[in-house]
């Protein structure tokens, strides 16, 4: 039995979500700011009688709030559906402007996806290696990047493995070639202390689900003096850079949501990192065979583990079983398991590779989760497969 854990850990407990990298519990003050502009405060913050003026107000302050939680100007902040239309604006307005793209092998699909599409309509893509805990090498960037014009996307911090990639580094080099410098920063923003201006980066994409905030909305983060063509036309919202009616509801509970969890950043880091610690010290002290991939360096409480003969899919579902939520590694069907293109990225063997789970730890999680993950993860491995 894992050291400390007792076993009515697991099996009396609540449901224990620990796939904070998927997406998070909305936070109550999130949802009570959200409430009056889902109900009451209801008009198009578009139109000019004073009805309007509210919500036009809400998103003003919203704007401003977002762009100090990460030393932005609020002209600089332009609202989205969330993250993968973020990126999906920066890979495509790049194409447009005919600019070569330079990004890496472990980005999510978001930014693979639209880069793929790009390539097929003639773009020019380049995807950069990684290390074995999945870091871009800012040397391999420095040797890549030749001429003008370029657009350099990496990711703040990859969402399978945690790991945190040198983005000042990484920046200063696109900015010495004069490449704009994108980041995809979907699983760092309100995890990470981050300020675009002192990092230097030109571009940021955030999602609001994954800071507590609610799903279906986000921002990219475009540098003030950049023109950057629209994704999405019609209207003139966004000062014409994307079009749509505000989801202003979700916008003020993102803002909310940000604040709220950059108030309490470090103590929420340190308190996660508590939490990782006991759940690999409980694995160890029950001399279960696991390893952890990923950096040292990475988004507290994302824990990437491979159980050799054990199937990631195996313990998804073995752990949803004792009530417990986490994501694989791989994606399997009846056939084969496909291993993620991070997994194979870093080179980790296919052996563990197609037995890895992501455990990914947030604010609301307790010690008291952690004990029943562990003592359910014991209950599956502890034995010989
Ligand atoms: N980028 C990264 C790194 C992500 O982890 C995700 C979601 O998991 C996205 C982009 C897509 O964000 P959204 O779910 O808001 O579209």
């Amino acid at each position: 039995m894992a050291a400390n854990c007792s076993r009515k850990a697991v099996g009396e407990h609540r449901q224990v979500y620990a796939d904070n990298a998927a997406t998070t519990q909305l936070s109550h003050a999130a949802f009570e700011a959200m409430t009056p502009f889902l109900l009451d405060q209801y008009a198009n913050p578009s139109q000019s009688y004073s009805f309007s003026r509210i919500a036009r107000k809400a998103l003003d302050k919203a704007r401003a709030t977002i762009a100090d939680c990460i030393g932005a100007l609020p002209e600089e902040i332009f609202f989205t559906s969330g993250g993968t239309e973020s990126d999906n604006w920066v890979i495509q307005g790049a194409a447009k402007q005919q600019m070569k793209i330079i990004t890496s092998a472990i980005e999510h699909h978001a930014i693979l996806a639209p880069c793929a599409f790009v390539e097929s309509k003639g773009s020019n893509v380049e995807y950069l290696p990684v290390d074995s805990v999945g870091l871009v090498h800012p040397q391999t960037l420095a040797d890549t990047i030749s001429g003008n014009g370029h657009l350099v996307s990496f990711m703040y911090a990859n969402n399978e493995i945690g790991t945190i990639e040198p983005i000042e580094e990484l920046a200063a080099i696109a900015h010495r070639n004069d490449a704009l410098f994108h980041t995809d920063a979907v699983q760092a923003v309100g995890h990470t202390h981050i300020d675009v201006k002192r990092q230097n980066i030109d571009m940021l994409s955030a999602s609001a689900h994954k800071f507590n905030g609610p799903k279906g909305v986000g921002f990219l983060f475009i540098r003030n003096g950049i023109k950057w063509p629209p994704l999405i036309m019609g209207g003139m919202q966004e000062n014409y850079h994307r079009a749509g009616t505000e989801n202003v509801a979700s916008i003020v509970g993102m803002a909310t949501a940000l604040q709220e969890n950059i108030a309490a950043i470090d103590d929420n880091c340190t308190r996660l990192k508590r939490l990782e610690k006991r759940l690999l010290d409980e694995l160890s002290a029950a001399k279960l065979v696991f390893i952890r991939n990923g950096s040292t360096n990475h988004i507290a409480g994302n824990i990437s583990l491979s159980f050799p003969g054990f199937e990631g899919e195996m313990l998804l579902h073995r752990l949803d079983l004792l009530g417990i939520s986490v994501s694989t590694g791989s994606a399997c069907d009846s056939q084969n398991t496909q291993i993620s293109h991070v997994l194979k990225a870093i080179g980790l063997p296919y052996e563990y590779a197609k037995c890895t789970i992501r455990i990914s730890l947030g604010r609301y999680n307790t010690e008291h989760d952690v004990c029943a993950i562990a003592t359910a993860i014991e209950r599956i491995v502890g034995h010989k497969p």
